[in-house]
């Protein structure tokens, strides 16, 4: 099929951490909006093969998409923004690249080429931006390269967009990010670091068809003047991204500065139907004007840096517009939590959430706060993890099996009610080999959960390695834990519930990774509205 996608590149210029994602996503979210099929990819220029095996310290959470890709957590907000699902052909990293190249390479591909940057790397980063657009499957295809312009690592892929630029002719244009710094003393914007960033990117041959500048203040007419003077560029394609309250204001600021119009423009495409926001609209309205309050206790050991619970706390803020209630999270380090200091932290607690998580660290914090929900009758979910210390809690301090773990933290436990997983047993690399991606789980008639869900098959995301062990199932049901969700090809457990609590889940799998702002996601949405319920009933 011929390929007439168009490819827009957004790149970043000056710093990082500017939020090309979520520019990224908010112009997809306009196009797609007048109608067009649109998807985002993100090249990472990194040499691991895929962030799976980063510390969230590093990049924050690893997204995990339908086919079990570990990706950047960028594809969760191109999800959350379009509604649409990516896959791992929509992360693409420099090792991933070089580790193909290579591969050809040995398997006798180039037989008597010397392989090198220019044009082998570059051409395999070239196969991979056109791979989505390719399928025929989009109009637009909108390429966001990591990192930031003049770093060694980016060489390659400026080098593959400029040459792409060329290759595609009126099919390509350059989106190009950037900081427009605020001198509190001098009272100014400056525009000179982004005039030096664009000439970075033109000592590359790469022309930026629009500026997007991020801002603490608005751009004066002046500024944009001389921004578009210094840059080659008209005054329309320089576009002001000021600082906004939630990242779901972000596509209606673009329309406004007319982001949608300067690219279909450029590409010749119609400007006159408007893009239809209304839904995007009223989950803003709902989010900005909330009728209700509650606090929310997320326990986890990365919360020093809450982009390792970046999906968690994005489905939250779904949860939070859908019922209309101010969702205030307090975040809690599971390493500083013990049972003298339990009631202090959690007592104006509506709601605990326990995190998701790998390693020892902070283990006994968490398990002492599924224990205090547990009690307290507090609405409780815990994802993956978490669910885990909610089977050893009950293990534990219900059961009264004293010594009960998770083979993870304690293989010589004598009850390893969490065990690793039969497949997981002979492995040994580390990357990509965890229980990942959609699996199928069917709920139990008339279940708690099966009606949060409002269905009895549901399919969610995993990653991980460690497992509900089956052979305490009757104890664990026996003693009041219920087992409502399992896998029904290997049988895993996949959900816990408590009897006699008001709202108790634990679930195996990442709902987290679900969530989107056009369709919020069930069990995040009823945690929500059971932590409003234990509000009203613990409030005088
Ligand atoms: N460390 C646990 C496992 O591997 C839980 C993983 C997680 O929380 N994502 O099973």
């Amino acid at each position: 099929m011929a390929d007439t996608c168009k490819y827009i590149f957004v790149t970043g210029g000056v710093t990082s951490s500017l939020g090309k994602g979520i520019i990224s996503a908010s112009l997809a979210k306009l196009l797609q909006a007048r109608g067009y099929s649109i998807t985002i990819q993100k090249f990472d220029p990194y040499i691991n093969v895929d962030p799976g095996t980063l510390n969230p310290y590093e990049h924050g959470e690893c997204y995990v998409t339908e086919d079990g890709a570990e990706t950047d957590l960028d594809l969760g907000h191109y999800e959350r923004f379009l509604n649409s699902p990516t896959s791992q052909a929509n992360n693409v990293t420099t090792g991933r690249i070089y580790s193909n190249v290579i591969d050809k390479e040995r398997r006798g591909d180039y037989l008597g080429k010397t392989v090198q940057v220019v044009p082998h790397i570059t051409n395999e980063i070239k196969r991979r931006v056109k791979l989505l657009g390719k399928t025929g499957n989009f109009d637009f295809v909108i390429t966001e390269i990591g990192g930031t312009v003049g770093d060694i690592e980016s060489l390659p892929y400026i080098e593959a967009v400029r040459q792409l630029r060329w290759e595609l002719e009126n099919r390509a244009m350059v989106i190009h990010l950037t900081l427009i710094p605020y001198l509190r003393a001098a009272g100014e914007l400056k525009t000179k670091p982004t005039q030096h960033s664009v000439k970075e990117l033109l000592s590359s041959g790469i022309q930026p068809d629009v500026l997007v500048c991020r801002t603490e203040h608005t751009l004066t007419d002046d500024i944009r003047r001389k921004l578009a003077l210094f840059c080659n560029m008209k005054i329309d394609s320089v576009i002001e991204s000021i600082d906004a309250d939630t990242i779901y204001d972000v596509p209606i600021l673009m329309q406004k500065e007319g982001l949608d119009n300067v690219v279909l423009r450029r590409f010749e495409l119609p400007t006159n139907n408007n893009p239809d926001l209304k839904k995007w609209k009223a989950f803003l309205h709902n989010l900005k004007n909330p009728e209700k309050e509650i606090e929310l206790c997320l326990v986890g050991k990365y919360v020093e840096l809450p982009d390792s619970y970046k999906s968690i706390l994005e489905a939250l803020t779904h949860a939070s517009s859908d019922q209309k209630t101010k969702v205030n999270i307090n975040l809690i380090h599971s390493e500083n939590i013990t049972s003298k200091n339990i009631d202090a932290l959690l007592k104006n607690a509506n709601a605990v959430l326990v995190a998701p998580g790998f390693g020892e660290r902070g283990i006994e914090g968490k398990i002492e706060a599924v224990k205090y929900a547990r009690e307290k009758k507090i609405p409780f979910l815990g994802i993956c993890l978490g669910m885990q210390c909610a089977v050893i809690e009950f293990a534990r301090n219900v059961l009264g099996l004293e010594d009960a773990h998770s083979a993870e933290f304690k293989s010589s436990s004598a009850h390893p009610v969490i065990d690793l997983m039969e497949e997981q047993k002979n492995i040994s690399d580390k990357g990509g080999t965890m229980r990942l991606g959609a699996y199928e789980c069917e709920l139990q008639n008339n279940s708690p959960v099966s009606k949060v869900y409002g269905s009895n098959t549901i399919v969610e995301r995993h990653r991980h390695r460690f497992e509900f062990n089956n052979a305490y199932l009757d104890d664990f049901n026996k003693g009041g834990m219920t087992t409502p969700g399992r896998n029904p090809d290997s049988e895993l457990v996949e959900i816990i519930e408590i009897e006699n609590h008001p709202w108790f889940i634990g679930v195996q799998f990442h709902p987290e990774y679900k969530s989107t702002v056009a369709a919020p996601h069930p069990l995040f949405v009823n945690f929500v509205a059971a932590a409003a319920n234990h509000k009203k009933a613990t409030s005088k």
